[in-house]
């Protein structure tokens, strides 16, 4: 028998599997044993590397991880095989984010580019930008950042005040995104501009596509609670972009911009959660070898944190399954849960691991006392950390009111909130 090697990106992973008995059981060790061959020699440090509130470490490592990956086919696995994807099934993706949580696998670095942008434009963008942009996401060469939220601009995004206009072949683009995460480390952005003057909320808008290497673009980074800065605030003066760099028509940048966030949701929840039962097993362990387990108090939080995960995994099976992948509501009520339930974890850990989490910094390995307002210098341990990232889940991919304003106006059918005109 002639075993394919999955990892060839011309096999096309849909048809394969449609043709293979036993198909997700046989994908499952391909990954797996992919992944135990390969996170070895310079890349077994990055083993649980990078993530949310540790995005700056090993960051030229974890790159070079995802070039590997692209190599041996392992990126863009949603994506149709005409466009240098690997036509992976639902199912499979969430085997793939299964086993690299279970490996340990460092985080990704072009996260934006692979699930939001290189969709968008499988599905509104022209064929030349297709061409020009998509083997670049696949291979992991450059790097995207995303430029929706602005200072007057996040929940109520229609706000947007950015604005673009055409001048000899080129757009002039002048203004501040805001939050815009990882742009000091991308050579792209997609930013949503005003491109017609007078225009208001969601009318005359465009979706552009802007290169961040030029004298029109400032990028500042944010300083954030964790003293590392994973988001920037970007500032463009007349900084330009080619003409045809505008995803879809001009003045429908919104209709894309929204597309753009239905790509979202979802796919990565389960993999995630691979990552929130680590976090809560270990959590577990720390309270049985300090005690803390002993307090009833505690002990009922560790098991209603336990439920808690325990639904949002059959939620998330649920929505991913079939029909109600789509279905309006579901992405906002599996946010909620998510989110809710990693910010109560990190508070969580505070009461299990008591003062040191909340009286830190500590000091680093080398014996130092970490400055927080050094960045580049701190050190916080894991509880410290998921203390005070998690206040940020609740807030970034639609904040918790808003999770709540749609279930309630869409799902539920109640009164619409008043809107700016
Ligand atoms: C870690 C992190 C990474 C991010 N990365 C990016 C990125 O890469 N690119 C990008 O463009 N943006 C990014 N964001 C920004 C994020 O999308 C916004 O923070 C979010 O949309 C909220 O907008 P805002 O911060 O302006 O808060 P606001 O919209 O001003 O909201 C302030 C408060 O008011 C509440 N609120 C607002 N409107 C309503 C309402 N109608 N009803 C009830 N309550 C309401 C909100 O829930 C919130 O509590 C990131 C944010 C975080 C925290």
């Amino acid at each position: 028998m002639t075993t394919i090697n999955l990892a060839d990106r011309s096999v096309d992973l849909g048809e394969w599997a449609a043709a293979t008995p036993n198909a997700a059981t046989v994908f499952a060790e391909a990954v797996r044993s992919w992944l135990d061959e390969n996170l070895v020699g310079e890349f077994a440090e990055l083993r649980g590397r990078g993530g949310p509130g540790s995005e700056h470490e090993f960051f030229a490592e974890r790159l070079e991880w995802d070039r590997h990956l692209a190599a041996s086919g392992w990126t863009c696995l949603g994506w149709p095989s005409e466009h240098g994807g690997r036509g992976a099934t639902i199912e499979q993706r969430i085997i793939f984010h299964q086993e690299y949580a279970r490996a340990d696998a460092p985080a990704r670095v072009n996260h934006l580019g692979e699930e939001l942008l290189g969709p968008t434009l499988i599905e509104y963008g022209t064929p030349a930008q297709q061409e020009r942009f998509l083997p670049g996401i696949v291979n992991v060469t450059e790097l995207w950042a995303q430029g929706y939220s602005e200072p007057g601009a996040g929940s109520d995004l229609a706000a947007v005040a950015t604005s673009a206009v055409l001048d000899d072949g080129a757009w002039i683009v002048n203004g501040q995104k805001i939050w815009t995460s990882l742009a000091h480390l991308s050579q792209w952005c997609f930013v949503i501009a005003r491109t017609e003057k007078q225009s208001s909320r969601h009318k005359g808008l465009s979706f552009l596509l802007v290169p961040l290497d030029q004298p029109g673009v400032t990028i500042r980074p944010i300083q954030q609670i964790t003293g590392t800065s994973e988001f920037n605030e970007v500032f463009f003066d007349d900084a330009r972009t080619n003409a045809d760099l505008i995803v879809g028509e001009p003045g429908d940048g919104w209709k894309v911009a929204m597309g753009l966030l239905q790509f979202e949701r979802g796919v990565s929840t389960l993999g995630q959660q691979v990552g929130f039962r680590r976090e809560l097993d270990d959590l577990i362990a720390v309270a049985r070898r300090n005690g803390a387990i002993d307090d009833p108090e505690i002990l009922g939080r560790l098991r209603r944190a336990k439920v808690g995960l325990t639904v949002m995994e059959a939620n998330a099976r649920r929505t991913l399954s079939g029909d109600i992948v789509s279905a309006t509501g579901a992405a906002s009520v599996t946010k909620l849960l998510w989110a809710n339930w990693h910010r109560d974890l990190g508070e969580l850990s505070a009461a299990v691991v008591g003062a040191p989490t909340l009286i830190g910094p500590p000091a680093t390995t080398e014996g130092r006392v970490n400055d927080l307002r050094d960045p580049e210098h701190v050190e916080l341990d894991e509880w410290q950390r998921l203390l005070l990232f998690t206040r940020a889940d609740t807030i970034y991919g639609g904040s918790n009111e808003v999770q709540r304003n749609i279930i309630a106006e869409r799902v539920l059918g109640l009164p619409r909130e008043a809107r700016p005109a």
